[in-house]
């Protein structure tokens, strides 16, 4: 068990009033580079906080895509374990980024590469916020970015399940919400459909409402359990009851649901998936679906043809079903979404 650094402050320092902390991690997203550089810190505080790490992730390795919009690091987390995250040029001029929020996933999806590692452990939170903190460092020191290119999102959307690492990811949130400019719209947490923790969220006052992603991938339960094999026969009803609750209580203009939707040739791309998708969206209400073409990791799968897709959007669009189609960005490094897999005995990512 790997204690966070305000467990360890904690423990260093029980009788301190609670803003001391926050001051610390205020710190934490400043221009400083180490604890010793915590002007607003005592200085014989200064000194034991030495003893906490300063930063949980060590790069080891950047690649950079072709035309310069996606940069994917592989860092270590804990010694020995590795994670990817990314760095994407996003349509407004800033940055997006897609952070870990687990070595591995436990969740299988026959189409994703991370899948295929299984799970080696939930990151905590300093390793979540620390992927943030990397690249806010990246950004600033890099020699060929803009000095303004600034971070604008960021989609929790790397390896991992985050609703199995539900309290972790939720202090990410709450600690980068509360110590960078980001507001709730420009935070998504991306799941496969965690129902029991998506209920959770329904009742803990804690949750920050940010936007909520979920990977449908198909409104036809036997399609949904061939790809996504932790569905279960019940699981579509039982989404859409939970989703027509979440809006409810959470829905308003600006705050929709997300259903993201894999587009696979001749698995869940067909004239009668695209009906059943707008059929299950439309007896919910405010959601929008997000087409992810199909990247590449392995044999099993194909991507639909672009024609198929475009089809499939406006079969949508038809039943005013409110849809875009993501960018692929990064696939010449393995960057995209899907694609982030740390291979154990090579050491290499991709
Ligand atoms: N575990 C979370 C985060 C996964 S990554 C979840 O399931 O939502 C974010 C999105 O990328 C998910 O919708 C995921 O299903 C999708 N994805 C995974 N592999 C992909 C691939 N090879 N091509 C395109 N999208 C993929």
């Amino acid at each position: 068990m790997i204690l966070s650094r305000r467990a360890q402050f904690e423990t260093l320092f029980p009788d301190e009033p609670a803003f001391r902390w926050k001051q610390i991690e205020a710190g934490l997203f400043s221009d400083a580079q180490n604890w010793s550089q915590l002007s607003t810190i005592p200085k014989s505080m200064r000194d034991r906080l030495a003893s906490l790490p300063w930063m949980t992730v060590a790069l080891e390795q950047i690649q950079i895509s072709m035309n310069g919009d996606t940069h994917k690091a592989l860092l270590k987390v804990d010694g020995d374990k590795e994670i990817e995250t990314v760095l994407m040029k996003n349509p407004r001029g800033a940055w997006t980024i897609c952070v870990s929020s687990q070595v591995g996933c436990a969740m299988r999806c026959g189409f994703c590469a991370t899948g295929k590692m299984g799970l080696t452990r939930s990151l905590t939170v300093d390793e979540i916020v620390d992927q943030y903190r990397f690249w806010m460092n990246y950004l600033s020191t890099s020699s060929t970015l803009s000095t303004s290119a600034r971070i604008s999102n960021i989609v929790y959307m790397g390896m991992g399940e985050p609703l199995a690492n539900y309290e972790e990811v939720k202090n990410s949130v709450n600690t980068l919400l509360a110590h960078t400019d980001l507001g709730k719209t420009r935070i998504t947490v991306s799941t496969v459909g965690v129902l029991p923790r998506l209920e959770q969220i329904l009742t803990d006052k804690d949750w920050p409402h940010i936007r909520l992603a979920v990977s449908l991938h198909s409104a036809i339960a036997a399609t949904r359990k061939h790809i996504v094999p932790t569905s279960y026969d019940d699981f579509l009803p039982k989404l859409e009851d939970w989703a027509k609750r979440y809006l409810e209580l959470f829905g308003n203009r600006r705050h929709h649901l997300t259903f993201e939707y894999v587009m696979l040739k001749d698995v869940n791309d067909t004239p009668a998936h695209a009906k059943a998708l707008a059929d299950f969206v439309n007896r919910i209400g405010h959601v929008r679906v997000n087409l992810i073409p199909y990247n590449l990791t392995g044999v099993e799968f194909e991507c639909s043809e672009d024609a198929t897709i475009k089809q499939f959007l406006a079969a949508l669009e038809d039943r005013n079903v409110t849809a875009t189609r993501r960018r692929t960005m990064g696939s010449d490094i393995a960057a995209a979404c899907g694609q982030l897999i740390v291979l154990t005995n090579s050491g290499k990512a991709g």
